[in-house]
């Protein structure tokens, strides 16, 4: 029996491979409905037409994903809480910085049986202190959230080359295997560990050593340099995850998650990207300057990860301690030139 509806919460270059991936299984597996629907935050291209028509007419997101047939199966729907309410697996896959505002439309309207996944990389900073986007959804919606993290730069995937990825759960067991029945294909190795802020800060931190690998490349340091901006990073990403939470595993960062997420990311991804231009340029032109032209609507998470970071340590009195994700902020907001981030201690994180 068809139990299963899934709504894709997103559109941009992830959201419609993720859509595109989930589609592809729906329709072989039985108890998932076919349809597919995905919440696009409606645009009007040049042509003047709106962004969801073109994709209904032609099954491609021509903006976020030119080229890709996403199947047949992918309805988009412009109106978010008509795309939710029917859905009880929903996909979040939007930038970050959208979903405190996505949660606020979306609190009250959600069967509490609902399970959602968050494919996002990024985490919130309010008052109270650091919340990511998956404690954000559990919390506004009332609904149990996992994590899907990985290598997995969109645009391959889409072409199905072959890669991997980590579901994040917490206590839902089944429910995670059930993610991991509608993700995986012959191209799309998915595995499942218990440790959901593991996975998530994983793939919300790697986004900060990106910034760092793109100065390198800009200032053309080589790969020895980028290797040991690699190393360094890590370290860090274990010390800030395992001190905001001390249940994280050390082993999570051997899944793609972890240590193939980082490399993906400092080698091909848009973040490490747009910081080799901010390099180039001395740092003369603006992240979002750049984000706008090079990017066309697609966005960074990297460079407000940083802030989000930065945040943190500084009202806990550690900056010190995290020499790499301090660079990365002081020159992503003109503090520093680029070249500071190989002027970095690079000793400190091991103290924490
Ligand atoms: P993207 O970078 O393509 O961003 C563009 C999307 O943001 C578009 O759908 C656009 O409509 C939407 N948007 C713009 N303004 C908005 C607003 N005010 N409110 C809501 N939506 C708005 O998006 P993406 O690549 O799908 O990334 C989503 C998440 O997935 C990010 O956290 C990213 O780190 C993560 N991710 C991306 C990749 C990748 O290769 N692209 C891979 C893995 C994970
Ligand atoms: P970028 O956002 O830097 O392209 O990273 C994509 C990604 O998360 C690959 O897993």
């Amino acid at each position: 029996v068809k139990m299963y509806k899934i709504t894709v919460v997103g559109s941009g270059n992830w959201g419609s491979v993720a859509a595109k991936l989930i589609a592809s299984n729906t329709i072989k597996l039985d108890s998932f409905h076919d349809e597919v629907r995905m919440w696009v935050f409606e645009e009007k291209l040049p042509s003047g037409e709106k962004l969801t028509d073109v994709i209904n007419k032609t099954n491609e997101n021509v903006k976020y994903l030119p080229g890709i047939k996403l199947g047949k199966n992918v309805i988009a729907d412009p109106d978010l809480e008509n795309a939710v309410k029917d859905a009880n697996m929903l996909v979040f896959v939007t930038p970050h910085q959208f979903m405190d505002g996505i949660c606020k439309r979306l609190a009250g309207k959600i069967r509490a049986d609902t399970e959602g996944i968050s494919l996002i990389k990024g985490m919130e900073v309010t008052k109270e202190g650091p919340s990511m986007i998956s404690t954000l959804v559990k919390k506004q919606l009332g609904i149990n959230c996992s994590v899907l993290m990985g290598a997995n730069i969109a645009n391959e995937i889409a072409m199905e080359q072959f890669s991997e990825a980590t579901v994040g759960y917490s206590q839902n067991k089944l429910a995670a295997e059930r993610w991991v029945h509608l993700f995986n294909t012959p191209y799309f190795n998915v595995t499942a560990v218990q440790d959901v802020e593991g996975v998530e800060l994983c793939g919300t931190l790697k986004n900060v050593v990106g910034i760092a690998a793109g100065f390198v490349d800009g200032l053309e340091m080589g790969n020895n340099t980028k290797a040991a901006i690699m190393r360094i990073g890590l370290k860090e990403m274990i010390a800030f995850s395992q001190m905001l939470f001390p249940s994280v595993k050390d082993s999570t960062y051997f899944e793609s998650c972890g240590v193939a997420d980082l490399i993906t990311t400092c080698i091909g991804g848009r973040n490490r990207k747009i910081a080799e231009a901010f390099a180039r340029n001395g740092g003369k032109r603006s992240f979002d300057e750049l984000e706008a032209e090079m990017l066309q609507g697609q966005k960074l998470q990297g460079v407000l990860t940083a802030h989000e970071v930065h945040e943190v340590l500084s009202h806990r009195g550690l900056l010190h301690m995290f020499p790499l994700f301090s660079a990365v902020h002081a020159i992503s907001t003109g503090q520093l030139p680029p070249s500071a981030i190989v002027k970095i201690n690079n000793e400190k994180p091991r103290q924490v």
